[in-house]
């Protein structure tokens, strides 16, 4: 199975800007941040995406939950951030690591298009 970005990110073989880190997850800068805060939260297990996960991960998916708000504090975010998961490609996921994304620093509109 190939590697994917994430996966070497993890594995120090490709570098990123991390701005947290524990035994379970990680998360660094968007290389092509889509607002002045762009952070990806993923799990060190490889999970595809949400479709992929079973009731085996409720505790990693938790901990990802609880992370944002330390991470958007670290940051410098404010209490105002959105938190997107693409799920798929039609959902515009391309890489196949679940991630969070993490943004704020602006205001967002809504439907997000
Ligand atoms: P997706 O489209 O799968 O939801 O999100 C993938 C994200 O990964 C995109 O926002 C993209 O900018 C980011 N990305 C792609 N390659 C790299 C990389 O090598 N380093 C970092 N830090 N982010 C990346």
């Amino acid at each position: 199975m190939t590697s994917t970005i994430f996966q070497k990110i993890i594995n120090r073989e490709l570098n990123a800007e991390i701005v947290y880190e524990d035994d379970d997850c990680l998360a660094f800068k968007d290389v092509n941040p889509q607002a002045p805060v762009h952070i990806l939260l993923i799990p060190k297990e490889s999970i595809k995406n949400i479709s992929n996960v079973n009731l085996s991960h409720q505790k990693i998916l938790g901990h990802l939950m609880v992370k944002i708000p330390e991470i958007a504090k670290k940051t410098s975010m404010s209490d105002d951030f959105r938190v997107v998961i693409n799920n798929g490609s039609k959902a515009c996921q391309t890489i196949f690591h679940l991630h969070l994304h993490i943004l704020g620093g602006r205001k967002f509109t809504w439907p997000p298009g």
